[in-house]
């Protein structure tokens, strides 16, 4: 048994945004006296993972930097650190027409990290530059092991790895498996540099990532033709022209089917237009209330959501940066870019040209040829367990398993995992995304950060339980 003058020890696998975020807000809660957080993280910076780890200028946060401040009672936190670090100054694009800002995502990354500093200063927070290999149940609580030899002891577990990377349609990885120009995975660093200037370039999914790529080939000076194909032709939207206010009531009412809720929004978007509104404004008020409105639904109506309405709902939710807006139209319009709807028919490599056959969703059949490929597909929200060896493991163990949507891992509505039987399992939590199963909308800022609080505040609990039971012999 621990002294009692000792406090939880926490392990955080992941210390991307959500990761982050969970031990910051922990190490300054007041519940979460002489705890210790580990947060297991192999990049060399907390706060930042997948998203707001990069040194691309031409990457941009997507969402105006007003809406993702780490402090939920002051919207300008970040705001006002950008300015306190001459962010703006150094980089003037960041203020777009629409009066807002839209700083790089590097700029985040490190406000993130500044976030986190004190703690590590303090020590409440170690960083762990390694990646988990195991993660086991024991008497005691969980042991986990990293790559690099670390073995810890810790009361919580918390698993804020995130989605696994995308997965390329079905024959790509096949025939262009060691190509020089075949991308596989975007988000490594430096990962356009063997794309040459007047390559013809296949860009394969056409969200958030695939406008990071065409304005990252903007940036290199690229002039070749770029087609981007997704199945429906659908690609992120920007923002509106002008500052709205969210507009339309979704909470008053429990939807019951996910059609009655797709006539709402339709009707809301009508009703808006009428007071000078653009969808805009009823998406984002879709969007804060999306977690009720989720877990209001029956499940077979959620899954219905996920299957047909998610592709439309994504392409609307995630918005792109004006500027990065600017570049998209701007090669359509002079006919550099095309975006298609349609479906991988065939691909075949001869030396190093590809030829790709596309089914375009109007019929007929697109073939061209091109030098490199590029997969923006998006997350590959079902094949989490088997991303990772440990995560199967607590997944055999009986200790995770996925949730009925599909979108991540099943957890309660405090974010601890479940069992088969949707019993709570004491002690593990799973932070950010993964967790979009039960909570809805759990992608983007603000949301993420709230997760992050009430998952910190769970762990606060267990401190308060834990010293309880110590010192009382109650929970
Ligand atoms: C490219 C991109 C741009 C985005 N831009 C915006 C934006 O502008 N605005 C907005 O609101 N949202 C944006 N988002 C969405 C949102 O901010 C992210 O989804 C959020 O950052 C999620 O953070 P995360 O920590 O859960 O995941 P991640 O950032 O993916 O972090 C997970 C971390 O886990 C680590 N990890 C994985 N496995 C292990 C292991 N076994 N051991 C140890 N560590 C491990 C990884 O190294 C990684 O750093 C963006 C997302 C992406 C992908």
């Amino acid at each position: 048994m621990r002294p009692p003058e000792k406090g939880l020890t926490v392990a955080i696998v992941g210390g991307g945004f959500s990761g982050g975020a969970v031990a910051a807000h922990l190490a300054r809660h007041e519940a979460f006296r002489h705890g210790q957080i580990i947060v297991f993280e192999p990049r060399a910076h907390l706060g930042r993972g997948l998203a707001y780890d990069t040194d691309n200028d031409a990457h941009r946060v997507n969402v105006p930097a007003n809406h993702m401040s780490l402090d939920v009672d002051d919207d300008d936190h970040f705001l006002r650190w950008l300015e306190r670090h001459d962010e703006i100054v150094r980089d003037p694009a960041a203020l777009a027409s629409d009066g807002k800002v839209y700083p790089r995502r590097g700029a985040f990354g490190r406000y993130v990290s500044d976030y986190v500093k004190p703690f590590l200063l303090s020590g409440v927070v170690r960083h762990e530059k390694s990646r988990i290999i195991e993660a086991r149940r024991e008497a005691f609580g969980w042991l986990v092991v990293a790559e690099n030899g670390t073995r810890l002891a810790a009361d919580i577990l918390v698993i804020a790895t995130s989605h696994p990377a995308p997965q390329a349609p079905r024959g790509f990885d096949h025939v262009l498996a060691g190509h020089p120009r075949y991308v596989r995975d975007p988000t490594v660093p430096h990962a356009l540099d063997a794309i040459r200037p007047e390559d013809r370039v296949l860009v394969v999914g056409a969200g958030l990532t695939s406008a990071d790529i065409v304005s990252t080939l903007e940036q290199r000076g690229h002039v070749g033709p770029v087609t981007v194909f997704s199945r429906r032709g659908l690609r992120s939207r920007g923002h509106a022209p002008v500052i709205q206010e969210p507009f339309g009531d979704f909470s008053s009412q429990p939807f019951r089917t996910a059609l009655g809720l797709v006539r709402r929004v339709r009707a809301l978007i009508e009703v808006a237009k009428t007071q000078g509104l653009t969808w805009h404004a009823v998406l984002d008020a879709l969007r804060a209330q999306g977690g009720l409105v989720w877990r209001r639904m029956p499940l077979a109506e959620r899954r219905k959501l996920v299957r047909h309405i998610r592709p439309f709902w994504d392409v609307h939710r995630f918005r792109i940066a004006p500027q990065v807006e600017a570049v998209w139209e701007g090669w359509s319009n002079s006919g550099r870019l095309r975006l298609l709807a349609a479906s991988l028919m065939g691909v075949e490599r001869k030396g190093e040209a590809i030829n790709v056959s596309l089914r375009q969703r109007t019929g007929g059949i697109n073939r061209n040829t091109y030098d490199a490929v590029v997969i923006t597909t998006g997350p590959a929200h079902g094949g989490i367990l088997a991303s990772q060896e440990w995560l199967s493991r607590l997944g055999e163990a009986g200790l995770l398993h996925g949730d009925e949507t599909g979108l991540g891992l099943a957890c309660d509505d405090e974010s601890r995992a479940l069992d088969r039987e949707g019993n709570a399992i004491p002690g593990l939590f799973i932070s950010g995304p993964l967790a979009r199963g039960t909570f809805g909308e759990l992608m983007g800022l603000p949301q993420v950060n709230e997760h992050a609080i009430l998952v910190a505040n769970g762990i606060a609990l267990s401190a308060i339980d834990d010293i309880s039971q110590r010192h009382f012999g109650v929970v």
